[in-house]
């Protein structure tokens, strides 16, 4: 298999992927940047970015990645489309595997993979794939145009889900399993002020129905308590947003990574068990999983492998 030997390769083109990129650059590193499946990373399915600094009227996914993308060009980062499909992180200089059909040796490596929306394990959700089950509203609410749909999930993520297909929908109900939302203050605030959603507590989905795509769900209210109830809801899409699995699989023979997956790095650095090898973003992130704090790792990620390099 072809080889191409790199002094620091970044995967991943998210927020950390880009900002580690642009100061690879800058330390004259000749960056190479994978960018995945998904270039942009889980930003570009995301509707306005308000809380990140600097952007007083918010700022689309979609546009700041790109600004960061043309930033992270610009100082010459080398950007390539491919996904990393298989690691050896035995011995430097470390070998990573793209499109399973060539391989990079890299001095030093940047993990900045993201994580992956989760599902909640039905067989149903496989069954009405693409056929009115989603995991991006932003991506598929425009299929949804005053029609009836429902997000799963009581977290910041389902609260701004609903919130943006309330603009777009007819009717949205929120199923939330607990009896209360864990999203920030604002976000509840936003949810539950808008007539369009009803909110559905201790409500769980368990299957859907429908001949030609999802036509509604089975859902259980109160799962397992002696007043169960068990009723069918007509709906047209059914969204989840449920939280993310970090991408991290192939590095796992290697690095350290929690229960869930997430990369272990040494407390306050991005650094994994490996020596040049660093973790960064959403990857090694399950408590924060912001744009800001993505981006401020994979600076911290650029650094380390530069004075790693200098070593
Ligand atoms: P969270 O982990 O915060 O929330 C996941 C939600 O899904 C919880 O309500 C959880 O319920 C529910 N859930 C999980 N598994 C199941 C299941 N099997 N069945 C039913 N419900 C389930 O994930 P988010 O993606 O919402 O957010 C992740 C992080 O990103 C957070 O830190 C969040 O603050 C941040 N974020 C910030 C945004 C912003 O600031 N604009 C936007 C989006 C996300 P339970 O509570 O019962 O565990």
């Amino acid at each position: 298999m072809e080889a191409e030997k790199v002094k620091c390769l970044i995967i991943g083109s998210g927020p950390a992927g880009y900002t580690a990129a642009i100061y690879a650059a800058r330390a004259n590193l000749s960056p190479v940047l994978y960018e995945g499946l998904q270039p942009g990373g889980q930003l570009t399915t995301t509707t306005d970015i308000e809380n990140f600094p600097g952007y007083p009227e918010g700022i689309s996914g979609t546009q700041m990645m790109d600004d960061l993308r043309r930033q992270a060009e610009r100082f010459g980062t080398d950007l390539r489309y491919g996904v990393a499909t298989a690691a050896d992180l035995s011995r430097s200089p470390y070998k990573i595997t793209i499109d399973e059909e060539k391989v990079i040796e890299a001095q030093t490596i940047i993990i900045a993979t993201g994580a992956a929306a989760k599902y909640l394990g039905l067989e149903d959700e496989k069954k009405y794939a693409g056929m009115g089950v989603s995991a991006c509203a932003t991506c598929d609410g425009f299929f949804y145009r005053k029609k009836v749909v429902a997000v799963v999930g009581g977290g910041d993520t389902a609260c701004e889900e609903a919130s943006y297909l309330a603009g777009l929908a007819s009717k949205v109900y929120l199923i939330v399993r607990k009896p209360f939302l864990r999203a920030s203050k604002i976000m509840q605030e936003r949810v539950m002020k808008d007539e369009k959603i009803e909110v559905l507590f201790e409500h769980n989905a368990v299957g859907l129905y429908g001949d030609n795509g999802v036509e509604g769900v089975h859902l259980v209210k109160r799962m397992g308590e002696s007043d169960e109830q068990r009723y069918d809801l007509a709906i047209d899409g059914f969204f989840l947003a449920i939280g993310h699995k970090p991408n991290s699989d192939i590095f796992k023979p290697y690095v350290d990574t929690d229960e869930t997956g997430y990369i272990l790095t040494e407390p306050g650095t991005p650094r994994t068990k490996v020596p040049g090898v660093f973790a960064a973003g959403d990857v090694a992130d399950p408590h924060y999983r912001q744009a800001i704090t993505a981006a401020a790792t994979g600076c911290m990620a650029a650094i380390e492998a530069e004075r790693f390099l200098l070593n």
